[in-house]
């Protein structure tokens, strides 16, 4: 793993990046230090930026923020170190004394101090859900093989939900809808379908590749390399 500090004229502490006029949320002065702003990951603001990933201190992968969200971590302090290429480079305001015009730039992999709960949650099961279900699954019915499109995609329990099946991602695999209407209530063995592919559950790591459909090509490498060798995301 490669860890680069921060170099160059962008400004070395978070405290020049905390001068720049950035559009940060007001600062409440009640609310505790440790407390984060929000920062939504949907708004029209932040779908022109790539996301940047966060690490805990140790380099695991964490989640990703918004480029207003990684700002506020440099302007904290809060970057332990970084890695990955430059995401970009926000100017700020022109300085009294120099003329110069201040910029921050915030790179496509950061590591956020005390962030080391992640260890934990790196090992929790991720959230299920359809999007990145069928991404698991590359968009192929688990029956027929064949590849569709997300609104001609299905979540089909193996265990069919109404006999007992659980909503996890062990028990669920994409189906197109006719596959999906031809197997019923029925187990797969029952209905004579066999499953192409098997199942599995995502790590964090591919969990957090499966969730962003803008991921840069070195935050995709930095998080292979944390992703179970029997993942399909190898694949691709
Ligand atoms: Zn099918």
């Amino acid at each position: 793993m490669q860890h680069r500090s921060r170099t160059g004229s962008h400004g070395k502490s978070g405290a020049k990046a905390g001068k720049l006029h950035l559009p940060m949320p007001p600062v409440d002065r009640a609310a505790k230090e440790a407390l984060e702003p929000a920062f939504s990951l949907f708004s029209a603001e932040s779908k022109r930026y790539p996301l940047i990933l966060t690490l805990d201190q140790n380099g695991i992968p964490h989640r990703w923020v918004t480029w207003q969200h990684a700002v506020w971590y440099y302007a904290k302090e809060r970057v332990a170190w970084e890695t990955g290429s430059a995401a970009f480079t926000v100017n700020g305001g022109k300085s009294r004394d120099t003329g110069e015009v201040s910029s921050v730039s915030a790179a496509s992999i950061i590591a956020i101090r005390g962030k080391a709960m992640a260890m934990k949650s790196f090992n929790q099961v991720p959230p299920l859900n359809n999007r990145e279900l069928f991404h698991r699954d590359r968009h192929v019915c688990g029956y027929c093989g064949g590849v569709f499109s997300h609104s001609k995609l299905t979540r089909d329990h193996i265990i069919p939900y109404s006999r007992r099946g659980l909503d996890t991602w062990m028990n669920v695999v994409a189906a197109c809808r006719s596959c999906n209407e031809r197997k019923g209530s029925r187990l797969p063995e029952e209905a004579h379908m066999e499953l192409v592919y098997a199942p599995y559950v995502p790590n964090r790591a591919e969990f957090l590749i499966l969730a962003n459909r803008r991921i840069l090509v070195d935050q995709m490498e930095f998080l292979k390399q944390h992703v179970s060798a029997q993942s399909r995301v190898h694949l691709s």
